[in-house]
This record gives structure tokens, sequence and C-alpha cells, in this order.
């Protein structure tokens, strides 16, 4: 089984590289990098770390798996002794007070961060063009958009800057730019990895989760962040991911669900529909179980999304008014300052976000729309679970579209919501779901039903074995 981080390992034990230099090589060439991925490089901060683990192997000490290995953090994350900007003005200068459990179990662990990632701004895109650190451009072409919201992540992890990166997935920002970047990218069953320390977006679908170029590192750095937090009422405990899981195909008769509204739509590229039913015909080949299965329409699944994710970020958002967090302008009275603090800070995708959640919340409006996604998303909750007693896993194109040229979603911003239309319904289910760089041109996407996700990993290899 392919793993980079334990073929590092393995080369920081034998002293066949150094740990400084490993580091190193890294930093340089995220400073050489123009792809506009990283909003700030962890030179002093990694070298540091980087030393430590040097003197360690020196003295004969074991060091642990993810001892020395060089990752990226989404810049939504908050790291003590770094900046953590979300990618805005507003908190381009932000110290971090504390840093999220997530990473702070990766620093338990050893692992080394170098550099704080640029993504579409407090998780407000699907293109990463929606930052103020520039767009990120695709790890394969660079005039095409990195995808988002964890763009700079997935480019990074691609490009090999970073040996794996921490994404954010609120409604598909690590599978969908991992798709963009033909790597893995993992959006556990919400619950399984604290979001303390991580900025909310829609806090009701927040995930933290792993991209990486192997399916492997997906599990190791999974079974590391997992775990019941304190800090973080949601957060369950889990049982580690075992490497056969990663190892074991499917067995023959496993039933494979595919939602058939998703393949048979003008919506879909037709030489992805055509990937995708390439792909249901080999698995029948090798005898699994193809069920397909009605579900809602695309439209439903986006406008559900849509009207609780901007709702709950425009209560989110709240705090964000010149006095605990970021940069402060003044106004000619206390309320004005608020108001023109906000205005200059905040993106104008961020806040058409802000006056849409408004606008779903206010009075006379909450009834009809908020309580009608929230009842909505209850529904596809529920047939989820039905779905569920009838096939182990569901298949579905990332993207309904091949990646598009930078520029294009900022003149369209209703385009790029229904670009989402694939990756939000497993959000607001809550369910484990995984990107793998196959099949279709933005991959494929594996769901299994909640706290499953071995199951996608036995898929995944599966996949990557007959395909
Ligand atoms: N593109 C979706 C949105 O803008 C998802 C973003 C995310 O998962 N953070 O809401």
């Amino acid at each position: 089984m392919g793993s980079v981080i334990e073929s590092l390992h393995q080369q920081l034990v034998n002293k066949e590289i150094s740990c400084e230099a490993l580091v190193k090589g890294k930093l340089d060439a995220l400073k050489a990098s123009d792809y506009n991925a990283s909003n700030y490089i962890l030179d002093d901060y990694a070298l540091d770390l980087a030393k430590k683990v040097d003197a360690k192997i020196a003295k004969g000490e074991r060091i642990g798996l993810l001892e020395g290995i060089p990752f990226g953090v989404k810049d939504v994350y908050l790291l003590q002794g770094t900046y953590s900007s979300a990618s805005s003005d507003f908190l381009r200068k932000y110290n971090s007070p504390y840093t999220a459990t997530a990473i702070q179990k990766l620093l338990d662990a050893g692992a080394i961060p170098v550099a704080k990632e640029n993504c579409d701004s407090f998780g407000h895109g699907s293109s990463s063009e929606n930052t103020v650190f520039g767009p990120v451009k695709n790890a394969l072409d660079k005039g095409k958009v990195a995808g988002g919201s964890s763009g700079g992540s997935a480019v990074n992890v691609a490009k090999d800057f970073t040996t794996f990166s921490i994404g954010g997935d609120t409604g598909g920002s690590i599978r969908q730019p991992a798709g963009y970047n033909a790597i893995y990218g993992l959006k556990p069953t919400y619950g399984k990895i604290s979001r303390f320390g991580l900025m909310a977006y829609a806090s009701s679908t927040d995930c933290v989760g792993p991209i990486a170029q192997e399916l492997d590192d997906i599990r190791i750095v999974l079974n590391t962040m997992s775990g019941k937090d304190v800090k973080d009422q949601t957060t369950f405990a889990s049982e580690a991911i075992a490497e056969e899981a990663v190892s074991t195909g499917l067995a023959k008769g496993t039933k494979i669900g595919y939602y058939k509204n998703f393949i048979e739509t003008e919506a879909l590229d037709p030489a992805m529909k055509k990937q995708f039913k390439d792909m249901l015909a080999k698995l029948e080949a090798e005898g699994m179980e193809i069920v397909p299965l009605d579900f809602f329409d695309a439209d439903i699944l986006v406008a559900t999304y849509y009207a609780l994710a901007m709702a709950e970020t425009a209560s989110n958002l709240a705090r964000l008014d010149g006095t605990n967090y970021g940069v402060r302008e003044e106004g000619e009275s206390l309320k004005e300052g608020y108001s023109v603090t906000r205005s200059e800070n905040f993106t104008a995708e961020t806040q058409r976000r802000i006056v849409g959640g408004n606008q779903v919340l206010s009075q006379g409006h909450s009834e009809e729309i908020y309580n009608k996604a929230l009842a909505l998303r209850a529904q596809i909750s529920h047939h989820f679970d039905e779905d569920f007693k009838n096939v182990d896993l569901i298949l579905s194109p990332v993207t309904p579209n091949p990646v598009p040229e930078i520029g294009n979603n900022l003149k369209d911003p209703m385009t790029m919501y229904l670009s989402d239309a694939y990756t939000v319904g497993f959000s607001l289910g809550g369910l484990p779901t995984l990107t793998a760089p196959l099949a279709l041109e933005t991959g494929v996407q594996i769901t299994a039903a909640k706290r499953q996700e071995a199951k996608l990993f036995s898929c995944a290899n599966f996949l990557k074995q007959v395909l």
C-alpha cells in the first residue's frame, strides 16, 4: 500500500534524509511557487520543529510515524504563533490565540506545519477566487481554478509542496478541490473530528478533513485527528481505521447505489456522464450489484444548503464587528463604525452571504425560508437513512462539469452555487464522503452511511485496482 508518510518516516529513521532538509525542501518549494496557494509560509516555526526531530533521531530516540512530516493548514484554522486570516482583509493580521484541536493532535504526533493555505474567504466559494491573496491556480493547469474553498490546500498537496494538508468541508470544500487537482480528499462523518479552533462557516455541516496523494495517508491523518473533544459537543469517540480497510477490496455482491437524477440530466457534462456509466459497467462486470436510486432534485439540494449555510454564516460572522477580532474602522457613531468595518473588510461574496442569511432569518421570512429548509434537511437525512438500508455505498460525480477557467465564477455566483449540486446533499446528511481521483475528469465521490468511513477506503482501493 502506498504511503508517502510511511516512506518519509523510513527515510528519516534510516538517516537517509534529515528532517531539516525535508522541511527546508518544502519551504523552498512553497516560496518559489506562483500558484497563490499559501497565505503565510511558516519558515522559522517549521525549521525549529525540524531541528528538534533531528536531535531526537541523533540521540537514537524512537520517532512516531507523523513525526517530522511537513503538512499544510487551510487558513481558517487557528494555530498559535501564526496569523489566521480566513483569506480576508478583516483578519489579515489576526494572531491565533490558541490552536485548533485537530491541528493540536497533529502537532502532538510531531507533524510540522509549513504553510497557512489560501482558500475562499471564510470558506465562501467553490473556486478559491474569493480571497484577498489572489486566486489559487490549478495544479494541473494554471489557467484554471483550483476549486474551493480549500483550493490552496489541494494545490500544495498535488504539487508535493506539502505531504498532506488539512482542509475544511462545509458543502464540498475538500472534495471538490481534491477532484479538480486529481488527489484524495475526505469529508468524515459530521462530529468525527473536533471543529474547535476552526472558524465557523455553517456550524451544522462544517467538517475537518485530510487531503493527500495517497489513500493510506488520508487514513493515517484521519485516525490522528479523530475523537471526542470536550470543546466540541458534537464530537464522538471512534475507533481507528485499520490498514486492512485500505488494502481489502469489495466483496462480490456489494450493493452500490447511484442517484439516477444526478446522471440522467442535461446538467451533467456528456463526457463525464459517459465516464460515470463506464465505471458502473466495470463494477457490474466485477460482480457488484448496481442499484439505481431516486433522490431530490439537485436544485432543491442546492437551495436547501445555501438557505441554511447563509443563515448560519450570517450568525457566525456577526462576531466580527471590529471589537474583538481583526481590524477596526472608526465611524461617526459606534453603529457606523461597525458598518464601515464590515463593509470595507469582508469580500463582496461574503457580504452577499451575510445579507442573504439575515434575510433568510428575518421576521416574516424565517418561517417561509429557514424553517422550510430545516424541514427539507430532515427529509433529505431520512432519505439517506432509507437508502443505506438497501445499499452499502453510493457513487456520484464530484461536480457536474470539468474544471472552470479562472474568472468565470466571479461573474456569475448562481452558476458557482449550482456547481456544488453533487456535494452539498451529503453535507446536509452529515455523511462520510471521499473524493478519489479516478474514473471521471473531476474524480468520483464515494459515500457511505454515518461512521462507515472504512467502507470508503475499501471502495476507493477496489476502484483503483479495477479501473
Ligand atoms: N462551495 C460551497 C459554499 O460556498 C461549499 C464551501 C465549503 O464547503 N466551505 O458554500
